[in-house]
């Protein structure tokens, strides 16, 4: 038997989420600049690099892997890499494979991916506003994502739309958004936006920190809220909004901190890997990997190794950090 990966905290990680490029076809404001120096197609893990990365893990327990990015659907050839993941879903060793995606290639690759066993996805959507959205995502247009939508429902996936919380800019969106995924049936999570990179800059033309106490004060407004016991492992919480059955969630990784249950790393598309998204502190993947393509002793020692020193919490605090006190690697980067 493999022993399953248990950090020092005695939390067992059963949730990789895997970027799988730095590029997007959107450059979204709170994400990346709009002059963005991309990686060397060297540094970034094969996608044969990525299937031993991922099988590894699932080996030593892994259940939920996310794949993410950047835009996860405009690496080349990424199909295949998800459809040699669904092995782990037909063997039982993997139970959810999933993606972060801005929605953009969906019409080409819905089908695909429920072929390949995904069942539900997540899409990053801000605002309902056509010119908004081109403004918010600077190369993005909100029909193709809307047809993107309507194309993984019709494949049969599950849809949770996230929208990231920004005051002055989807702030009067609340009600439109909530009922417009009620109608579809659409599960709608709001996530606090994080101070990534160093284009604070570039955000605050567009909008500003929206706490989500705020936000959640803003539903008890318009409805009844009842919080519910469903967790997660991640810094999400979960409310029902009791006229419409609507389940909300909210991501507050910067007012609250619920790291005693993480059970997540994560890995970027060089193959570092970061054991807490609000801190510096990671490891390289990338060396034992290509060092070590007849067995997986040392890429199972070096993620061992890493989960070693995984810390008990992160440090995201605006009223303990200043601007010198954010992360200075972009979203994009870490896979968010
Ligand atoms: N391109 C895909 C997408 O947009 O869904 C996947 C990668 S994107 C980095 C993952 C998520 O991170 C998106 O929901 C995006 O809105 C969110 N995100 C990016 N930068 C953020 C920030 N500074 N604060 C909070 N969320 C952020
Ligand atoms: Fe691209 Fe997603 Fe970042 Fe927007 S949030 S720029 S869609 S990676």
């Amino acid at each position: 038997m493999t022993a399953p990966l248990i950090d020092p905290f005695a939390r067992a990680i059963t949730y990789l989420r895997v970027s799988v490029t730095d590029r997007c076809d959107f450059r979204c404001v709170y994400c990346m600049s709009e002059n963005m120096t991309f990686l060397p197609k060297k540094d970034l893990l094969t996608l044969e690099e990525l299937d031993r990365l991922c099988s590894t893990f699932i080996r030593l327990g892994v259940e939920k892997l996310r794949i993410t990015g950047g835009e996860p659907l405009v690496r080349r050839g990424i199909m295949t890499f998800f459809q040699a993941m669904s092995r782990h879903l037909d063997t039982g060793a993997l139970k959810e494979l999933t993606l972060t995606t801005n929605g953009s290639q969906l019409v080409k690759y819905a089908n695909d991916l429920y072929a390949a066993g995904v069942r539900r996805v997540n899409i990053s959507l801000d605002t309902l506003d056509e010119q908004k959205f081109a403004d918010v995502t600077r190369w993005g247009r909100l029909p193709q994502v809307l047809k993107g939508i309507d194309a993984a429902q019709n494949a049969g996936l599950r849809v949770k739309i996230n929208a990231v919380a920004l005051k002055g800019f989807n702030e009067q969106e609340l009600p439109a958004i909530t009922r417009w995924c009620a109608e579809r049936d659409m599960d709608l999570t709001w996530i606090e936006v994080m101070p990534m990179g160093e284009d604070i800059g570039n955000m605050e033309r567009i909008g500003q920190y929206w706490s989500l106490k705020d936000v959640r004060a803003e539903y008890e407004n318009h409805y009844t809220v009842t919080d519910l016991a469903e967790r997660t492992g991640g810094p999400a919480r979960y409310v029902r909004l009791e006229e419409t059955g609507q389940k909300i969630g909210f991501i507050t990784p910067l007012s609250h901190n619920f790291c005693e249950s993480c059970n997540r790393v994560r890995v970027t598309c060089t193959g570092e890997i970061y054991t807490c998204l609000g801190q510096e502190g990671k490891a390289d993947l990338r060396a034992p990997l290509r060092a070590n393509e007849e067995g997986a002793g040392v890429l199972e020692a070096a993620i061992r190794a890493a989960i070693g020193d995984k810390p008990r919490g992160h440090d995201f605090d605006y009223s303990r950090q200043d601007v010198g006190g954010k992360m200075s690697r972009h979203m994009s980067h870490t896979g968010g």
